[in-house]
C-alpha cells in the first residue's frame, strides 16, 4: 500500500497529550487556511508518495520511546485507507492512538472510533459557523464544494464526538488569529460550540512559523502575537460553563 506520508517519523513531547508522542505527518489538506505554518504538507506531490511498510517499519523501530502517535499533517483524514492502516499498526504496538483533523471528515473520524482504531481527537475549531468569517479563515471552498457544506461535515464531527465522548479523549484546538478571530464577540461564538462539546479548549497563540514553514499572508505577518493576559481575560469573561482551557 502507498500513501502520501512523510517518512521523517520524530518523537516529541506535545503540550496537548502531555506525553511523548510520535508524530507522521501526512501530506494534503482541503483546506488552505492563511495562518497554516505547516506548508509543506499542504498538496499531494508525486514526489511524497511512499510504501506504508517503510512507515510501519521506522515506526517499529521507534515505538519503545514513546506512549502516543499523533496523525497530522496536511489533513490525515483524507487519506482513510492508509489512516485506518497505520492506527491499526500502532494499536498492533501498544501505542495509543490519536488524530489531528480540521473535521471535514466526520465519517472517517466515525469509523476509526466505531472499529476501536483511535484514543483520542484534537479537533481544529478556528471559526464560529458563519460561512463569511469561515471562509476567510479557513479558505476552504472550491467550486464542487461550498463554505456551507464544508460547515455542515464539521457540524457532523462535532456531533460523532458528542456521540463517543466516553470512548475517546477529545481536544479543541483554535488558534488565535489576530484580525481574524481575537475579538470577545468571535471567540464568544466559537465557545459556545465548545459549549456545546463540553471538552477541554486548548487555544493556540498565533506562530509566524514552525519547523514545516512560515506564514505566507502579509496582513497576518504584520501582527504581533496576542497578549496571554489580554486573551485570558476574554476567556474568562465568555467561559460561563468553566470549560477547562489552556493557552499554549
Ligand atoms: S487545516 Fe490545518 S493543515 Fe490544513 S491548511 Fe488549515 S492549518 Fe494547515
Amino acid at each position: 500500500m502507498e500513501g502520501y506520508v512523510d517518512n521523517n517519523l520524530f518523537t516529541e513531547y506535545n503540550p496537548i497529550i502531555k506525553d511523548k508522542t510520535i508524530v507522521i505527518n501526512f501530506y494534503g489538506c482541503n483546506f488552505n487556511c492563511p495562518f497554516c505554518y505547516a506548508q509543506q504538507f499542504h498538496e499531494f506531490k508525486s514526489e511524497s508518495i511512499i510504501e506504508i511498510r517503510e512507515i510501519k517499519q521506522e515506526l517499529r523501530r521507534i515505538y519503545f520511546n514513546a506512549k502516543y502517535v499523533l496523525f497530522t499533517g496536511g489533513e490525515p483524514t483524507l487519506q482513510r485507507i492508509v489512516l485506518n492502516n497505520l492506527a491499526r499498526f500502532s494499536k498492533s504496538l501498544e501505542l495509543e492512538t490519536f488524530i489531528h483533523t480540521n473535521g471535514s471528515k466526520p465519517n472517517v473520524i466515525k469509523d476509526l472510533i466505531e472499529n476501536n482504531l483511535i484514543d483520542g481527537v484534537i479537533l481544529d475549531i478556528k471559526s464560529p459557523f458563519e460561512s463569511k468569517i469561515f471562509e476567510e479563515i479557513t479558505k476552504s471552498s472550491n467550486f464542487f464544494v461550498s463554505s456551507n457544506k464544508i460547515m455542515d461535515e464539521v457540524k457532523k464531527s462535532i456531533d460523532v464526538l458528542r456521540d463517543n465522548r466516553d470512548k475517546v479523549k477529545i481536544f479543541v484546538t483554535t488558534p488565535i488569529l489576530p484580525g481574524m478571530n481575537f475579538d470577545e464577540e468571535t471567540l464568544d461564538q466559537i465557545y459556545e460550540i465548545i459549549k456545546y462539546l463540553r471538552v477541554p479548549w486548548i487555544l493556540m497563540r498565533f506562530k509566524k512559523k514552525s519547523d514545516f514553514g512560515e506564514v505566507k499572508d502579509k496582513v497576518l505577518l504584520s501582527y504581533e502575537k496576542p497578549n496571554n493576559e489580554e486573551l485570558k481575560e476574554i476567556i474568562l469573561k465568555i467561559n460561563k460553563a468553566n470549560i477547562p482551557f489552556k493557552i499554549i
